[in-house]
């Protein structure tokens, strides 16, 4: 009989505010490193110690996994997060995206996004055509989950990253989780850049282009980020959305082309 996976997710926070989260499917073997690591992550964090810290573990039923490729990754050289924004935006008005909607998106995120303008634990839901959030909690957002890689392909990623000088948690994570937004047909587009001060890169990832990284879509030292999924808002159910987001159990068993890096011709 095949062995079962768990789910495991961790998520921490300090201040009364978001700051670390991850997300693994992994078998029983591979639990107690992969705890230790997110108890680390979470206590040695750039924003600071976490606070509290939440995991869960739960087994996934075999019959629940969906097996997918990842989409294809690659980086537009960018001087700095002004033009990294203009191709970002430039990218998502080719997915359909309105500039009003844009500009919401990007002042959310770079404001906070949650109501008391912190960052969110989870992502926006906006209106491609209005820019209004439909996602039921501003605080709390859309958390996706239960995705991970194989091992195999773990193996191959990292690889075929490390050539492109590119192999940290960071990359593989984002890729993985927007791996699997896009493998949601009601989204048209994501838009992300990371919380982490250290960290100034981001993307935009579309049907059309893949994931496409820009070493800069914030200033360097910023707190803030966030996560925004596009969609039409009278063409989804916003309920069946977010349960596949969050709910679906997705392995990426193959993995998409990866580019070497080229400058943005804006
Ligand atoms: P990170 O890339 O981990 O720095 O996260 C950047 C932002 O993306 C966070 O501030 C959250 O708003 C959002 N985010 C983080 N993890 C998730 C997740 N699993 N699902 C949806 N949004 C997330």
């Amino acid at each position: 009989m095949e062995e079962p996976l768990y789910s495991l997710r961790m998520r921490a926070s300090r201040d009364g505010s978001h700051l670390s989260g991850a997300e693994r499917l992994a078998p029983s073997a591979d639990l107690d490193s992969l705890v230790a690591a997110m108890v680390r992550r979470a206590l040695e964090h750039p924003r600071g110690q976490a606070e509290t810290i939440h995991l869960s573990i739960e087994t996934v039923a075999p019959g629940r996994v969906r097996l997918a490729r990842l989409p294809d990754l690659r980086t537009l050289a960018v001087t700095d997060f002004h033009q990294g924004r203009r191709a970002a935006r430039e990218l998502l008005s080719e997915a359909g995206i309105t500039p009003e909607s844009v500009s919401l998106a990007m002042n959310a995120i770079a404001g906070g996004a949650a109501p008391d303008g912190r960052s969110m634990r989870g992502a926006m839901l906006i209106d491609a055509r209005t820019g209004q959030r439909l996602e039921p909690d501003h605080f709390r957002g859309i958390r996706v989950s239960r995705m991970d890689l194989t091992p195999d392909a773990e193996q191959l990623l990292r690889q075929g990253l490390r050539n492109l000088g590119l192999d940290n948690s960071h990359v593989r994570e984002a890729l993985v989780l927007a791996g699997k937004v896009s493998l949601a047909p009601e989204v048209l587009a994501e838009l992300c850049w990371s919380d982490d001060p250290d960290y100034t890169a981001g993307y935009v990832a579309t049907a059309q282009r893949g994931y496409v990284r820009f070493p800069h879509l914030k200033p360097a030292g910023d707190e803030r980020g966030g996560r925004a999924f596009f969609v039409v808002a009278d063409r989804i159910d916003v309920a069946s959305l977010v349960t596949f987001l969050e709910q679906q159990v997705v392995l990426f068993d193959r993995i998409g082309k990866l580019q070497a890096e080229r400058r943005w011709e804006g």
